[in-house]
């Protein structure tokens, strides 16, 4: 899978480091090295499959520019994976707040990366050829009209919510999802629930599931993650 990566990055070395070896993997690559010239390489055409942006540039910050990416009519929709070092908020970068698609934590590999970008690429190529009402994951498939689904061939009982809750992880796989997120999109932003209940109604889902459960990771602090592929090996599960 080819795909234009645009590189948002201050530090020389990683940057190059990152176009030499995202170009072995066969990606065409282009680099910014600060947060104005990313904004202006993010709206060059062709416009870029997916950018990886760092989170702390000398003249704007990360989340600044992932928000003006957001706001911006042809740049809207471009997959945005964070790069921030540990301690930094996770939560707040892939949240509603900024709007990241996905992160990676420094020092990672080149290795983690590519699978993040394909991730975001196949999701990107599946959401334009539109979806099916059946779906199928592994050893999961869901019937999203008929709201039912199997594991294994075997019908699973899931109240109307767990099924939200599963649609929603199934159709953002390979995304993080924050526990703010999936509040305000599986309950709805007015529910009167908090966090906690997040992570109840998951873990039931998760046991209703039973081998299949495994698909959902949790992201500590952050939330969770649906795999990208039913035989992805997890590195971020807490
Ligand atoms: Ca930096």
């Amino acid at each position: 899978m080819s795909g234009l990566v645009l590189v948002i990055e201050d530090e020389v070395d990683l940057a190059t480091t990152l176009e030499y070896n995202l170009r072995a993997e066969g990606f065409q690559v282009r680099l910014a090295h600060n947060g104005r010239q990313g904004i202006a390489a993010a709206t060059t055409d062709p416009l870029p499959d997916v950018i990886v942006l760092d989170l702390m540039l000398p003249d704007l910050s990360g989340t600044e520019i992932c928000r003006r990416l957001r706001e911006g009519d042809r740049t809207r929709d471009v997959p945005v994976i964070m790069c921030t070092a540990k301690g930094e908020e996770i939560d707040r970068v892939v949240g509603f707040e900024v709007g990241a698609d996905d992160y990676v934590v420094k020092p990672f590999s080149v290795r983690e990366l590519v699978l993040r970008i394909r991730a975001q690429l196949r999701r990107r190529s599946q959401r334009a050829e539109g979806e099916p009402s059946m779906i199928r994951f592994g050893r999961l498939e869901i019937d999203r009209d008929a709201h039912r689904a199997w594991v294994d061939r075997a019908e699973v009982s899931l109240t109307a919510l767990e099924f939200r809750l599963l649609h929603q992880f199934l159709s953002r796989r390979g995304r993080v999802q924050t526990r703010d997120t999936l509040l305000s999109d599986v309950w709805g932003i007015d529910a009167d629930v908090t966090t906690r209940t997040v992570d109840t109604h998951v873990k039931r889902l998760r046991e209703k599931l039973g081998d299949a459960g495994a698909y959902i990771e949790t992201l500590r602090g952050v939330g969770y993650r649906f795999k990208s592929e039913p035989d992805e090996v997890s590195e971020q599960t807490a």
